[in-house]
């Protein structure tokens, strides 16, 4: 079924890629256990995953995604506070133009 031709040519030459590779995959696996928090709150989780869970764990998902989005923002050269305050901006404008 997969052969030679249909392999994926992933080449990362740097460590600074490799660094960005490893940020994403990590950054995925804490959203994934935010996620897992919230199904729970949300009480859509198996009985026995209910049962471990403890609510004040969520508040250290919701930090380990903001700081592991951080740290992919740095290794990425993005200047964190420019992205966040112009992206700001903008949804504050496209709010005032819809409004009036
Ligand atoms: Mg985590």
């Amino acid at each position: 079924m997969l052969n030679e031709k249909t392999k994926p040519q992933y080449k990362l030459y740097t460590p600074a890629e490799k660094e960005i590779l490893t940020k994403t995959v990590k950054l995925n696996e804490e959203v994934g256990e935010l996620c897992n928090d919230i199904l729970s709150i949300l009480k859509l989780q198996r009985r026995a995953k209910l049962e471990n869970f403890d609510k004040r764990n969520m508040y250290e998902e919701f930090a380990d995604v903001i700081i592991t989005a951080m740290q992919l923002a740095i290794a990425a050269g993005v200047d964190v506070e420019r992205a966040v305050g112009d992206k700001l901006k903008k949804i504050e404008e496209r709010y005032l133009k819809e409004k009036h």
